[in-house]
């Protein structure tokens, strides 16, 4: 699932290359994925495309000075950036990858896509981006805060440090991939209690969020700017390398179900040596 640093990415390509063109076709496929229709899709064509942001994993892209569309990715999307489309017939609605396709003035564009079944993209035309729900929700976002909103923000939920990390009230933009990462870089486990950390700890936990952070978001304009061929991640230390050794201590990489997903992380050193307990595993066996 796209992050901040990819989302972020996805921002800064759209600023360097579409922003100041026209939208030509606001093409919508899949009518499951636009979740509004005021304004309809037809109101976009012609508007000129001023800005790109985000807002945490939301993808916020400016049409002239009234309208927005904001993008959730979700697990399976994304964006691919074409400097030429093969066909000018519009879409057909309802097959294949492609959801949504922006033509532009200078011929060029981007279609937002989503591989697989389980189809739960989201693209909302808005005139302000706090109608989405998702949006208007959001904490602060994670590379906008200091240590001590940091440490307040965390305190003021308490849970296991994972679930409260990737929780986008408290805050914005950090996901199952980037929490792995920073927990495994602040030597801190998922399970810890976000309660019961000492200052210390959440000094640590900060410094290690905007370390794997601010670096995740440099590598992901980089290679953005290198290739659009898809979403790639490369250096992560612990996230989806289950059995493979920690880049730190050569401990093999562990996995534990989390949520409805599960995390990796380095027994040595995160949890003092001990593999966590799949909790759902144990259940079924009890
Ligand atoms: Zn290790």
């Amino acid at each position: 699932m796209p992050e901040l640093p990819e989302v972020e990415a996805l921002a800064a390509y759209l600023r360097e290359r579409a922003v100041g063109h026209a939208v030509q076709r606001f093409e919508v496929a899949s009518f499951s994925a636009l979740k509004t229709y005021d304004p309809a899709p037809s109101a976009v064509a012609g508007l000129t495309l001023t800005g790109a942001g985000r807002h945490g994993k939301f993808l916020d892209v400016h049409l002239g000075d009234e309208l927005h569309l904001i993008v959730h990715l979700a697990r399976a999307g994304w964006l691919h950036y074409r400097d030429a489309f093969k066909s000018a017939a519009p879409l057909k609605p309802g097959s294949g990858p492609i959801a949504i396709r922006v033509r532009l003035d200078d011929g060029s564009g981007f279609d937002l896509t989503e591989a697989g079944t389980q189809k739960s993209l989201a693209a909302y035309l808005v005139r302000d981006p706090n109608e989405v729900p998702g949006v208007s929700r959001l904490g602060p976002d994670a590379l906008a805060v200091g240590p001590e909103e940091f440490a307040e923000r965390l305190r003021g939920r308490n849970g296991q440090v994972k679930g409260v990390l990737t929780d986008q009230e408290v805050l914005a933009g950090i996901g199952n991939a980037y929490s792995d990462e920073i927990l495994h870089v602040a030597k801190m486990s998922p399970f810890a209690l976000t309660g019961k950390l000492t200052d210390e700890q959440i000094a640590t936990l900060y410094e290690a969020m905007r370390a794997v952070e601010t670096d995740a978001v440099t590598r992901s304009v980089g290679q953005r700017a290198a290739e659009l061929k898809g979403e790639k991640r490369a250096g992560l230390r612990v996230h989806a390398r289950t059995g493979l050794p920690c880049p730190e201590c050569g401990d093999t990489v562990r996995e534990v179900s989390f949520a409805d997903k599960s995390l990796q992380y380095c027994p040595t050193c995160q949890t003092g040596g001990k593999p966590l307990a799949d909790r759902r595993l144990s259940k079924l066996i009890r």
